[in-house]
């Protein structure tokens, strides 16, 4: 997933896109790096969570009033190739993304065919290519960048919001044609002079004090120039398919995207399973901490049986490392979890989390609970089955690694070995968030041309080994 932000106009540029960053920290942890431009780009990256990658570092030393940050999520390509990345030509170009290309094999082709060379496999380095190729045709202009990023559009499929300072031209950010990535955009006043920034998520915009103005428009491009007149474009847009992912699990609560709060929406699922578990015995609800405690909290409520905390996630064991795999990181979870005996001995839980991806997290979870004294776990799932793979980011990209692909729920029950697992429906799913989304990785209707999957599902494969 990873999180960006970008600032221009601000006299505290590198000190606010720090706390951007922390704010976006859940967005991803393995690497965090910055880039501002004063007379020349300055630059520092790292892996680690944004306060051991700054730690040494004096903000200060990062000067300028225009900059990009970006915290990491590994999925495709990651390496150790830290963003933002610099790019020289035709101007110099300071670029941070989220997201994902499909197509990625083929268009680093189609650059070497014109003697451009990538030095990593991330698909950043490839879409700043593109768009510094598509750049280098025109005379600098507003139009010329936005024409640069039409020919993005034309050859890449797949997901991704960008940020991106141009050298003594401006601040750029734009969304892919279905808007699959979230990229909001605010503005605040600082002694009379307007200043501007996006971000992934508007949490990181009101913690410094932008008021948001809204999302950005699938295909949307906004540049602003060093005069801070900002200019918009739709440069081509499809159906919207903001991916559903970012409200069951991704986002904070404390977010709004495409105007819809993820609060509210997880709340809306705990409404949803309700509907499904009525009748059901047990004698408390508990969450798998801590994305599924909003919708636990409303199942609780709506069901009559007490909202309880059967495992308390330990909030200060650091990241152990770099969690390239999803082994690690299901492990990583695992050793956060700490289980309280009174609400487990000799209960039957409704345990709620937020989606079922390999079923191994699951499967230890409910064998912990039962080795504490658990008399029957009923495994809920805010997210309907994972059937599909995600090309866009998330990093699911093998079907054969989805518990729910090819097995009913009895089957998955006796390998999780919980009393009951039921899921979120997808009608529930789409009424809980209220628009059109990317559901892909349920339904296997894909948003974008996905004929380059095998070889993208391969790329990650050997990034994990
Ligand atoms: S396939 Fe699923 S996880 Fe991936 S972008 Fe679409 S909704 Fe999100």
């Amino acid at each position: 997933m990873c999180g960006i932000i970008g600032i221009i106009g601000s006299q505290d540029t590198s000190d606010e896109i720090y706390w951007g960053m922390k704010t976006l920290q859940h967005r991803g942890q393995d690497a965090a790096g910055m880039i501002t431009y004063s007379d020349k780009f300055h630059a520092k990256r790292g892996l680690g969570l944004v306060e051991e990658v700054f730690k040494e570092e004096k903000l200060s030393n990062l000067k300028g009033t225009i900059g990009v940050g970006h915290t990491r999520y590994p999925t495709v390509g990651a390496g150790t190739f830290v963003q933002p990345f610099i790019s020289t030509y035709p101007y110099g170009i300071a670029m941070a993304h989220n997201g994902n290309v499909v197509n990625f094999d083929q268009l680093q082709s189609n650059l070497k065919e014109r003697m451009r060379y990538l030095t990593s496999d991330c698909d950043l380095e490839l879409i700043l290519n593109l768009f510094s190729d598509e750049l280098g045709g025109h005379r600098f202009s507003k139009e010329a960048v936005f024409d640069s990023i039409q020919g993005v559009f034309e050859q890449v499929d797949g997901a991704y919001s960008v940020v991106a300072v141009i050298a003594d031209k401006g601040l750029l950010a734009f969304k892919d044609p279905r808007g699959i990535k979230p990229l909001i955009f605010g503005e605040k006043y600082v002694n009379g002079k307007k200043g501007f920034a996006f971000a992934s998520e508007d949490i990181a915009l009101n913690s410094l004090g932008y008021g948001v103005s809204r999302d950005l428009k699938p295909g949307e491009a906004i540049f602003v120039d060093t005069e801070l007149n900002a200019h918009f474009r739709v440069i081509q847009s499809h159906a919207p398919a903001p991916c559903m992912f970012e409200w069951v699990y991704f986002a904070r609560a404390e977010s709004r995207i495409n105007g819809r709060s993820v609060y509210d929406v997880r709340q809306n699922l705990g409404r949803g399973l309700a509907k499904k578990l009525k009748g059901i015995r047990a004698d408390l609800v508990s969450p798998v901490p801590d994305t599924s405690i909003t919708a636990s909290i409303i199942l609780a409520e709506e069901l009559g049986l007490p909202y309880r905390e059967a495992l308390i996630k330990d909030r200060y064991v650091g990241r152990s490392f770099i969690m390239g795999s999803p082994e690690k990181r299901e492990n990583a979870v695992l050793r956060k979890l700490n289980p309280i005996y009174s609400e487990i001995r000799g209960k039957d839980l409704i345990l709620v989390d937020d989606s079922i991806v390999r079923g191994t997290t699951s499967r230890k979870i409910v064998k912990m609970l039962k080795d504490k004294g658990a008399r029957k776990v009923h495994l809920v799932s805010t997210c309907p089955p994972l059937k599909y793979p995600c090309y866009y980011g998330i990093d699911f990209p093998l079907q054969s690694e989805l518990i729910s692909t090819n097995r009913g729920n009895e089957q998955i029950r006796q390998e999780i070995g919980a009393d009951s697992v039921t899921y979120q429906d997808i009608s529930s799913l789409e009424e809980a968030i209220g628009l059109g989304v990317c559901k892909a990785c349920l339904t296997g209707e894909y948003p974008t041309p996905i004929q380059e999957s095998k070889t993208f599902a391969e790329r990650r494969i050997k990034d994990r080994k």
